[in-house]
């Protein structure tokens, strides 16, 4: 758990209430993204009738940001099917949406925020929703023309419109979105390098086997994948023209992408002195330090009864579900917000869903054979089941995520059939 736990108010918390600052209040949202508008969303099903400001930096109307690495990147998702809302939904639901607007400042004391314009827009309660900015790592040459990093549709754009016509791409890390543009580029007929400094893809989050899996997948379909293998600097003189590793060895490229996670965007909240540990710290009603102020999604911090310490989760499911934990504390209905994470990726034709966080595991149990495409791998602890990896397997994931929400302590040898396991769950 974090020691410096938001002091928000749980359960109970009489000021919450739909009065007061109720449902007539105005609820200012900074960050138009997905947990933003979600939490829009929900105060008004919730009955908030009073008025919601949305507030977003970016020119675009919120979007869904998966497919920037998918879909819309290989060509194959036009652009008008990334838009979450048509455009007539925000006047229906009676929501001010201000696109382009940057929010500078918070200024807590008088209950506003101040837009780069200059303009202050008070508010009675403040939901922060600014996600992040992909990193940049300090490699010599991360400046130069031609590289590029991915997390908003203005930086897909860019993306795409360097491959046109590129040859070669190299990828700094192989996270999800790194492989998942692999996969895209292959599409798009590139050669593709990926250079993981880790001994495995996906090392932060998938268990070595599955790690080990999609490895092997994006070197079937000729992805030059390199492991073990630090980026000394990108090359080039005034655009890059590839990346030279620790060991001396050179990689060309034409176009250079770096895909190394995420800065949560809590700047805002820093200089307001919200109390921030690689995320703004909420409690389970995404309340912050502040109790008007609320966080949400990617750039929030929350303690997991079920994980038994502190967790940023970066998935358009924890977007969702923590805004609508936001939306029922303001409108006086609080539910506390504990979920089994869960997260898809779609390289090629596999769809890769994980319920839970397999860190911690110590066993682990296979379903179905990796060599068919089709497999899941369930991971406990203690014997609880904590953790489901499935590929190319969705009733298996969606049994797992009731059974780890359950605390279940299934039969290792029976889960290997999830049909008798989740009878013997439901029993
Ligand atoms: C390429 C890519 C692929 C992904 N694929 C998957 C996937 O397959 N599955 C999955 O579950 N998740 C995926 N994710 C993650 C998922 O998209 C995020 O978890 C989700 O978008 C988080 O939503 P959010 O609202 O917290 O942040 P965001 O969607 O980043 O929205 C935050 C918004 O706040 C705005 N903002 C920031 N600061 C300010 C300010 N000061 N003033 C005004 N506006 C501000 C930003 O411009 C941004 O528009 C992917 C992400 C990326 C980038």
């Amino acid at each position: 758990m974090t020691s410096r736990r938001a002091r928000g108010v749980l359960a109970g918390d009489q000021s919450s209430k739909g009065s007061a600052a109720g449902v007539s209040s105005h609820i200012v949202i900074i960050g138009a993204g997905q947990a933003g508008l979600s939490a829009a969303e929900a105060l008004r099903k919730r009955g908030h009738d009073g008025p919601v400001t949305l507030i977003g930096e970016e020119d675009a109307p919120p979007y869904q940001r998966p497919p920037l690495s998918k879909g819309y990147l290989s060509g194959e998702l036009p652009a008008d099917r990334l838009w979450l809302k048509p455009p007539a939904f925000y006047d229906m639901a009676k929501i001010t949406l201000r696109t382009g607007v940057r929010v500078t400042a918070l200024d807590r004391a008088a209950k506003r925020v101040i837009t780069a314009d200059g303009e202050a827009i008070g508010y009675d309660r403040l939901i922060l929703a600014t996600g992040g900015a992909a990193r940049r790592p300090a490699i010599p040459g991360a400046d130069l023309p031609g590289v590029h990093v991915l997390r908003t549709l203005a930086e897909a754009d860019a993306l795409s419109a360097a491959l046109q016509g590129a040859r070669r791409l190299a990828i700094i890390g192989a996270g999800y979105i790194g492989l998942e543009v692999a996969a895209s580029a292959r599409k798009r007929g590139l050669e593709v390098s990926v250079l993981e400094a880790a001994d495995r893809p996906m090392s932060r989050t998938a268990s070595p086997l599955l790690g080990g899996w999609f490895g092997a997948l994006h070197r079937g379909y000729g992805v030059d994948l390199q492991v073990s293998a630090g980026v000394a600097a990108i090359t080039g003189a005034q655009r890059a023209d590839g990346v030279r590793l620790s060991d001396g060895e050179r990689i060309e490229a034409d176009v250079v992408l770096i895909a190394a996670g995420l800065n949560p965007g809590v700047s805002l909240a820093e200089a307001a002195g919200l109390d921030c540990a690689d995320g703004v710290l909420v409690d389970a009603h995404a309340r912050t330090s502040d109790r008007d102020i609320f966080a949400i999604g990617d750039m929030a911090r929350f303690d997991s009864e079920l994980y038994g310490r502190s967790l940023r989760l970066e998935s358009v499911q924890n977007a969702i579900e923590q805004a609508k934990a936001a939306a029922a504390a303001i409108c006086g209905a609080p539910a506390p917000y504990d979920p089994v994470p869960w997260f898809w990726s779609d390289q090629y034709a596999i769809k890769l869903q994980i319920a839970g966080l397999i860190e911690g595991a110590d066993q682990m149990v296979r379903r179905g054979d990796p060599e068919e495409g089709a497999f899941a791998l369930f991971h406990l602890k203690d014997g609880v089941l904590i953790a489901c990896e499935a590929v190319n397997s969705a009733p298996e994931f969606m049994t797992a995520q009731r059974m780890i929400a359950a605390r279940a302590r299934p039969d290792p040898d029976r889960l290997r059939d999830v049909t008798v396991a989740m009878r013997e769950f439901l029993s």
